[in-house]
């Protein structure tokens, strides 16, 4: 099974933190949804399995119209081979969505919405320089509940000036409409970013770490209580619910990236990516070509990938590092572990290696003391 990925890289406005590939450009917007549906001519022969997810995502997808959405799930359709039950969802923000809007985008195949809600706090939304307010947030969940019975609602935790009863009121808010997923992500600092320049200057002071995991150990509890599971370290959902797109891309599936700037997945060893600049994205696709980067993973970049992957969701199997990358790997890893077992960050599930619950925070940290440097 395989999915696809959409990119569209165009926002109304630019939030503080986001180093994703977009423009706020009106400018070549048209042009850009032919030229995906044109990629995906272009690649038809890439996937080979049927596709079992569809996402949309970006920049900011809900810009487009539902109609866009019915015509280029049709350009699938007619590339490839579709699985039974195929997931589709698409990434949207709480202003584009209304209750008419969210009935069109159902009638149009899409069956899954992913809202950036990211706080219920006005002053927070201000802070993010979201283009939303905590009342279009709050809309945004009821509409989209009333129409699908699948969505997930996105909550950023650890913002600057939180604590934790003001995060708490975010979770109450949440959970008081009981979607059936739920992404929370710690707020990071990117290069580059408005945010960066903004804690550079002083502007802006950061949580520090142990607030930031007060919060993230919160968000864990509280979602436990109310029958999430936590599938992936920062993903919950009810039973049911866990989305396809983000366990496809943890188990190592192939995908497709459409759009600017968007990766591609063998299955195997090669990753690629595509160009991250508008003008020549369309350029490229316009001339019957792709304008794409490529890397073939060595075994020790597998490896590491495995590890991160296995210790943020459903642990490392050591049998699975035997059978694909050898014996010593197995070994190495097992004697990388040996301190963080006995201190009881890690602990071996038969001959599955976890994160304990206490340290679920620190699992990218744990991850690179096992990581290989090279093979
Ligand atoms: S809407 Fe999403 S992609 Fe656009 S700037 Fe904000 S975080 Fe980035």
């Amino acid at each position: 099974m395989a999915g696809i990925y959409f990119h569209y890289p165009f926002c109304s406005q630019a939030c503080n933190y986001c180093n994703f590939h977009f423009s706020t450009q009106t400018k070549y917007r048209q042009q850009m949804q032919q030229a995906m549906k044109s990629e995906l001519y272009l690649r038809k022969s890439e996937l080979k399995t049927p596709i079992e997810s569809i996402y949309f995502g970006g920049g900011s997808p809900s810009l487009l119209p539902a109609s866009f959405f019915h015509k280029v799930i049709k350009s699938v359709n007619d590339c490839f081979k579709l699985g039974n039950d195929i997931e589709i969802t698409l990434e949207a923000n709480p202003n584009d969505l209304t209750l008419q809007n969210l009935k069109d985008l159902k009638k149009s195949g899409v069956n899954r919405i992913s809202i950036g809600v990211q706080s219920f706090h006005d002053y927070e939304l201000k802070m993010m320089n979201r283009i939303h307010n905590s009342n279009q947030g709050l809309k945004a969940i009821e509409w989209t509940s009333k129409v699908f019975d699948n969505f997930s609602v996105d909550l950023i935790y650890g913002l600057p000036k939180s604590n934790i009863s003001t995060w708490a009121h975010n979770l109450d808010i949440l959970t008081s409409f009981n979607p059936p997923h739920i992404s929370s992500y710690a707020l990071t600092v990117e290069p580059k970013t408005v945010l960066f320049r903004q804690v550079d200057k002083g502007d802006i002071k950061l949580l520090d770490e142990e607030a930031v995991q007060l919060q993230y150990d919160l968000l864990t509890s509280r979602l436990e209580k109310e029958a999430y599971i936590n599938y992936e370290f920062s993903n919950f959902g009810k039973i049911g619910f866990h989305s396809v797109n983000n366990s496809n891309y943890w188990n190592g599936k192939p995908y497709l990236g459409i759009g600017p700037s968007a990766h591609s997945y063998d299955g195997h060893r090669v990753r690629s990516w595509n160009i991250s600049n508008n003008l020549k994205y369309l350029k490229s696709i316009e001339n019957g070509c792709l304008s794409q980067r490529k890397e073939v993973l060595k075994d020790h970049e597998v490896f590491n990938e495995y590890v991160m992957i296995g210790l943020r969701t459903d642990g490392v199997k050591i049998k699975r590092i035997n059978e694909s990358f050898g014996s010593n790997y197995g070994l190495y890893l097992e004697k990388q572990a040996k301190n963080h077992l006995l201190d009881r960050r890690l602990f071996w599930d038969g001959d599955v290696l976890k994160v304990s619950r206490q340290a679920r925070f620190l699992s990218d940290g744990i991850a690179s003391d096992l990581f290989m440097l090279k093979s």
